[in-house]
């Protein structure tokens, strides 16, 4: 007894170290297990006319099968909003029967889509063009027509194209001469990653992974707060091949245009659905592909789809105006990243060397 008496106080802590660590043990097994506990789902389709893939982290599988069946109806929903291939779309109903001169009332979507794609065709002294429909129907390359137009309706067509003629009003735009047609091709995915953000905020989901053609959201993280890996396309090898990987946190959108999604040969030449909106020939300027990195969906659509026109110095000059990291690819397969990106991208592919 006087041994316990007198080593009293030697136990009391013995037994609180060892209700710390027993405590901690469990803790530390709890929040493991919670991480384990995450699950990887995978579902894949196909909506706005490209491949979709979503990769979501959640506790609970029909979590994610709910936030999957809402991404569709968000994708879709968007589509019938602004698909030029969709007779009842909003911009079809647009480009078909505008008044010229006169207001035509535009959803808010649509708005600031098109609100952001004029910034850009300003910023860019119009190689970027919110209305290129006129030069990318006459090509019809996404459609599978083959051959180089006509040259005085390409220069007709071009003349269309002029973004000087739209002006934005308080709830829609004006469009001031005939034979005009918005074109928000270049901006959609973007736009669709943004919306699909903002949805995944409001569920208890930890992260995923959304592509939608050539944009990728990384949204949260996959229990384990790291980096997400987003793999760049290698453009001159088969889809899913790589060229690199970036490494992003949570939250931003991974654009990427090149000339290797939709395009014919002729002559040996490669006839792309990227257009210069001053010469109404696809851009030809030795780039392959660009990739923009932002937290706004619909700014690094546009930017990349910009850039790729702009060429490699004009567009890595815009790009550090705006503030993004982006990735070039050049034809004679030499990569360029901006600052930001030089320790957080790794080239995977030994066919391209990275110009430090
Ligand atoms: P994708 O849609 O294939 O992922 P992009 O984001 O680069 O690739 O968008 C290409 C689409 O943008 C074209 O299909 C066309 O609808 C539109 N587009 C092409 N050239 C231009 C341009 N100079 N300015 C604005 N939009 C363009
Ligand atoms: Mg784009």
């Amino acid at each position: 007894m006087r041994f316990i008496a007198r080593h009293r106080k030697f136990f009391n802590v013995t037994i609180a170290i060892v209700c710390i660590l027993l405590f901690s043990f469990f803790a530390i097994r709890t929040i493991t297990s919670g991480g384990h506990e995450v699950r990887t789902q995978v579902y894949t389709g196909i909506a706005m006319g490209t491949a979709i893939k979503k990769t979501i982290y959640a506790e609970d599988i029909t979590v994610s099968d709910r936030v999957d069946k809402m991404i569709d109806e968000t994708l879709q929903e968007l589509e019938n909003q602004i698909s030029v291939r969709k007779n009842n779309s909003e911009i079809s109903k647009l480009n078909s029967s505008y008044v010229t001169g006169g207001t035509n009332k535009l959803s808010d979507n649509v708005l600031q889509c098109l609100e952001v794609e004029i910034q850009v065709w300003r910023e860019t002294e119009g190689a970027f063009s919110p209305c290129i429909y006129p030069i990318t129907s006459l090509w019809g390359i996404e459609e599978g027509l083959a051959e180089i137009p006509d040259e005085a309706l390409l220069q007709e067509r071009i003349l269309s194209s002029d973004a000087n003629n739209i002006e934005v009003v308080e709830d829609g735009i004006i469009l001031n001469q005939e034979n005009m047609a918005i074109d928000l091709g270049a901006v959609g995915k973007g736009l669709a990653c943004d919306m699909v953000k903002e949805q995944l905020m409001q569920t208890e989901i930890r992260g995923a992974v959304v592509s939608i053609g050539g944009s990728i959201l990384a949204y949260g993280d996959k229990g384990d707060g790291k980096d997400w890996h987003i793999g760049i396309q290698d453009p001159r090898n088969q889809t899913g091949e790589v060229l690199g990987i970036i490494d992003v946190d949570g939250d931003v959108v991974v654009s990427t245009s090149g000339d290797y999604e939709k395009y014919f040969e002729l002559d040996g030449k490669r006839y792309h659905h990227i257009f210069d909106p001053i010469t109404g020939y696809p851009a030809d300027n030795g780039l392959i592909s660009v990739s923009v990195v932002s937290d706004s969906g619909l700014l690094s659509d546009a930017l990349s789809t910009a850039c790729f026109v702009l060429g490699l110095e004009e567009g890595m000059n815009y790009v550090q105006e705006k503030g993004v990291e982006a990735v070039f690819v050049t034809s004679d397969m030499n990569v360029y990243v901006t600052k930001g990106l030089k320790k957080k991208f790794r080239l995977k592919s030994d066919e391209y060397t990275l110009v430090k």
